[in-house]
């Protein structure tokens, strides 16, 4: 049985987060000399000169709307790669607990495991890139603290069957995050839907994807508002800054654009889905539910690499990566610039 509780670490439980004089204080202030900021304004063009709202209230209240989850069920964090760092620190006792992995997959959850000295089980997904039965069976049975499930999966571009999911949430007695970063190019709804069933799910997103702020740095994490409140208490107390807190409300106010480049960016994945597998050097794109193309190379993926870093396209290459062999992965970039690429990839094949 899931027992958040016992789940998380001693010291967290037992930990006094900390606390600002405006945290504490209840009515209305006018003169505001708590928090040795200055008081006459800020250097720059926009005014800053105060703390940001630790919570996100504002950014929270439109989300809330938009996902169909309380308010209390969202964590932000600073890129959902913050939000990995903070659920490992969370649960994982260093130099003793484990997380699981399924490769090939997004490289932070590793990252954020060697980085707090926590251990790594790994558990390779098949060669179409889903979760085994083995794998379910050895998940279930183990007793990492967190398993990453990432759907779709980055490098691969595909959802991890529900069922398979489900059955990990189902038999794990850890945290299973599921990464969404890639949510909005999917067809299939989000695990956010499922949050009430399972006590021991946390679904990532994030803006850097489909709604173009990657440069904003804000990441999204839905989960119980136990789980919530955990995460609230470790975070740094300003971890989204004003700027971030604003021009993320004003992007919410805009779904239609978001809505247009989402659009665009599925009809750019079909239109480089259909051409790639064209050209002589192409031996397989894989299916994708995001806004990229694992595509597999002949006779020599780095060599295209190579070709395309000459002429000023930089790819990823993935060919080292487990599964992955004679791989690069394409990110869909504007109408112009999968043009471009198409084109460098065609006079490849002919140089
Ligand atoms: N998860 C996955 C699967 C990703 O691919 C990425 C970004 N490449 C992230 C998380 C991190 O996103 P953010 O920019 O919100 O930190």
């Amino acid at each position: 049985m899931f027992d958040l509780t016992s789940l998380v670490r001693p010291n967290i439980r037992a930990m006094k987060p900390y606390s600002s004089a405006r945290d504490e204080f209840q009515g209305e202030a006018h003169v505001m000399l708590d928090a040795n900021e200055n008081s006459l304004g800020s250097a720059g063009p926009e005014r800053f000169n105060r703390y940001p709202d630790p919570l996100q209230r504002a950014v929270k209240t439109e989300l809330a709307k938009l996902k169909g989850v309380a308010e209390n069920q969202i964590f932000l964090g600073n890129g959902s790669d913050e939000a990995i760092d903070l659920l490992v620190r969370l649960v994982c006792i260093p130099d003793q607990d484990s997380i699981v992995i399924l490769p090939p997959t997004y490289g932070m959850y590793e990252v954020a495991a060697n980085l707090n000295d926590v251990r790594i089980e790994r558990q390779p997904l098949t060669p179409d890139f889903q979760i085994s039965p083995e794998a379910i069976t050895q998940i279930v049975a183990s007793d990492a603290k967190i398993v990453f499930l990432c759907s779709p999966n980055n490098p691969t571009g595909n959802l991890l069957h529900a069922d398979a999911i489900e059955q990990v949430l189902r038999g794990f007695r850890g945290l299973v995050v599921v990464d969404e970063a890639y949510a909005d190019f999917a067809a299939a709804p989000s695990w956010t839907t499922r949050l009430a069933e399972f006590p021991n799910l946390v679904v990532m997103q994030t803006f850097s994807k489909a709604w173009g702020l990657a440069g904003l740095r804000l990441g999204m994490a839905f989960a119980s508002s136990e789980v919530i409140s955990y995460l609230n208490k470790i975070k740094p107390p300003y971890n989204i800054s004003e700027a971030t807190q604003q021009h993320a409300l004003a992007a919410l106010q805009d779904a239609p654009r978001f809505e247009q480049m989402r659009q665009q960016l599925l009809i750019g994945r079909d239109w480089l889905a259909e051409r790639l597998p064209g050209l002589s050097i192409v031996e397989e794109v894989f299916p994708s539910d995001a806004n990229f193309l694992l595509t597999r190379f002949r006779p020599d993926a780095t060599a295209v690499y190579d070709y395309l870093v000459g002429r000023g396209i930089i790819v990823r290459n993935r060919t080292t990566q487990p599964g992955c062999v004679g791989t690069l992965r394409l990110t869909v970039g504007s109408p112009t610039e999968n043009k471009e690429l198409l084109q460098a990839l065609q006079e490849f094949k002919e140089a």
